[in-house]
């Protein structure tokens, strides 16, 4: 890469990243809420390391990857900016002990395995991993998600209690809250409304789990009327990817 295309990326990823503050300044305030109660992750899957050195250079602090073969890599070429990881994508059960090394969060916990496979990996690496339960909004939840669509995986809306209480219960696990994708094609709003009762229901069993992990780059101002503390946004900041990733 030359210099001037290395410029160049920066300063449109400087523009993509104020035009997705603007979205989220307005939509905070028609929902009368403050811009610091909402964490901005920049999900960077796909995209190199040098795009997330961009970003740590324009102020971004959290980084999202749904793929643990490109993010375990890219986690360490980035190491010393001290970035936080989230996984965002569906966890393959062997997969768990090596996201736990560089993961600070993930928010697709989505069955009673993973919660012992990540709770083995969080106390062996030697650290405290946070974990979001990842609830399905489809309107007809699939019990055994595959794939790697984020649209697909979730646990069903009435698992997600006793999921919630496993994970709080795992040594090497933090149970922080919840997480969903809107499903497409569908109403995000009525599905980040379904997301917010669950989020109610668990932080009923565990005030501390108050992480509401929703909103993508077409849907973040719905997430935002409903209360979503963490926003997951790639394509607005970074461009499209190939198809399904
Ligand atoms: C890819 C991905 C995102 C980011 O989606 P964009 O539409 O590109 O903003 C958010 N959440 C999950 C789970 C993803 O897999």
């Amino acid at each position: 890469m030359t210099a001037p295309t290395a410029r160049g990326r920066v300063a449109e990823l400087a523009t993509n990243l104020a035009a997705v503050e603007e979205r989220i300044a307005r939509a905070c305030a028609s929902a009368g809420r403050r811009r610091s109660e909402l964490t901005l992750i920049v999900v960077t899957k796909t995209w190199p390391a040098e795009d997330v050195r961009a970003l740590a250079a324009l102020g971004v602090r959290d980084v999202g990857e749904s793929r643990d073969q490109e993010a375990h890599p890219k986690a360490a070429l980035c190491r010393d900016l001290a970035l936080t990881w989230h996984f965002v994508g569906r966890v393959q059960t062997n997969k768990a002990r090596s996201i736990a090394e560089y993961a600070a969060v993930v928010h697709s916990v989505d069955r009673r395995r993973l919660v012992e496979a990540l709770a083995v990996g969080a106390r062996r690496a030697g650290r405290e991993l946070q974990c979001l339960v990842q609830v399905s909004l489809d309107p007809q939840p699939a019990r055994r998600p595959v794939g790697d669509d984020p649209g697909r995986g979730g646990a069903a809306p009435d698992d997600v209690p006793a999921l919630a209480d496993a994970v709080a219960a795992a040594r090497g696990l933090r149970l922080a809250g919840v997480m969903g994708v809107a499903p497409l094609p569908g109403d995000p709003a009525s599905a980040f409304d379904r997301l917010a009762a669950v989020s109610r229901l668990v932080r009923r069993a565990h005030p501390e789990a108050g992480i509401i992990s929703a909103g993508m780059s077409g849907d973040l101002e719905q997430a935002i009327a409903a209360g979503a503390t963490h926003l997951r946004i790639g394509t607005a900041i970074l461009g499209a990817r190939p198809p399904n990733r």
